[in-house]
């Protein structure tokens, strides 16, 4: 996007998320990160982290928040990352994104193996890895269904 742009995106995330670290450094730490995202798609990730975070997003949940804006939650690394790279999971995990099942502890997915191995299961929690990955080797839960997680836990 261009400067303008980046510069009414991070407008909008400083008036969602006000913060005392206004510095310089921070600003051009985000306008170089944002750049190179669409504006209206990420215009609508602050739509719906402005409703779902409490504080002020990391850039791994803007990200995440925009690629999920896209349609595109996880299966593929987008735009920010420099490269654009088609990961395919469906192997490991099943193509049916919707039947995906992420571990409560790190939010990530739980691969077809695991679950017909190792599965720990937890009453009120829902599954969980018996080795949580490294962050970033597995897909990790989109927004929405964390959000359906603690709604849940909130209800309890
Ligand atoms: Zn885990």
């Amino acid at each position: 996007m261009i400067e303008d742009r980046v510069n009414e995106v991070l407008t909008r995330i400083g008036a969602v998320w006000p913060s005392k670290d206004t510095s310089d450094d921070t600003y051009a730490e985000w306008a170089r990160f944002i750049r190179p995202f669409e504006v209206k798609t990420a215009q609508r990730a602050v739509d719906s982290l402005a409703s779902t975070c409490k504080w002020r997003p990391s850039m791994a949940e803007f990200r995440e928040a925009y690629n999920v804006a896209l349609g595109n939650p996880s299966g593929q690394r987008m735009l920010g990352d420099g490269v654009q790279q088609t990961i395919d999971y469906s192997d490991s995990f099943g193509s049916a994104q919707d039947d995906w099942v992420y571990c409560f502890a790190c939010w990530g997915a739980i691969t077809l193996e695991e679950r017909a191995t190792t599965p720990h299961y937890t009453e009120g929690h829902g599954m969980r890895h018996a080795n949580c990955p490294r962050r970033g080797t597995v897909p990790t839960a989109p927004s929405h269904i964390r959000l359906q997680y603690e709604e849940k836990k909130r209800a309890r």
